[in-house]
């Protein structure tokens, strides 16, 4: 399985992850996102078993197993994992990094800054942390929209280099002339 570049919600799918965040209050929540591919089908809560539930979360093993085995019944993959910030924004911690131990799967976080529910996806690779485009949406996101997206960035690339080239030609002819060598 390929790291994800996009992860699709639908929109009731979302806001069980945001009302999750905020029955957890003060705590953190957390729970496993099953579906197929880039497609979330289902949201399963987990009971966050960490020392310090405020500040971390810890999914309690053997009910994630039940989880595991139940999504299996249901011929579903686990293709993320979901946690909330309950004072902060949606970016990975480092004890989020440190403890992502998927490549493959998308972790998801419901920031809770000031009470403003904020989704954002990431994909943790060792220590890498990279956004993934997350999308909430109650149809099918359309899958040109990441061909599109590639050739934007060619198109921007395009035309950093044509810029580039403008302004070294341009500084080139603002060189001051080449002295003149006098003669004897
Ligand atoms: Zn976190």
């Amino acid at each position: 399985m390929e790291a994800k570049m996009h992860l699709w919600l639908k929109p009731v799918l979302a806001q069980e992850i945001v009302a999750y965040a905020r029955a957890a209050q003060p705590n953190e929540c957390c729970g496993v996102i099953l579906g197929h591919e880039d497609t979330a089908e289902q949201i399963m809560p987990v009971p966050n078993i960490a020392d310090e539930p405020k500040y971390n979360y810890q999914m309690d093993e053997k009910i994630l197993l039940k989880a595991l085995y139940q999504a299996e019944h249901m011929q579903l993959e686990v293709i993320g994992f979901y946690h909330s910030h309950p004072r902060t924004d949606p970016i990975p911690s480092p004890t989020d990094t440190r403890l992502a131990n998927y490549p493959d799967v998308a972790y998801v976080i419901a920031g809770l800054r000031n009470g403003e529910a904020h989704l954002a996806a990431w994909s943790i690779k060792r220590d890498q942390v990279k956004p993934i485009e997350l999308v909430v949406s109650a149809t099918k996101p359309i899958i040109e929209k990441t061909q599109l997206t590639i050739v934007q960035k060619r198109a921007i690339i395009a035309s950093a280099i044509i810029a580039f080239i403008f302004m070294l030609v341009l500084s080139l002819s603002l060189l001051p002339p080449a002295p003149i060598i006098p003669l004897h």
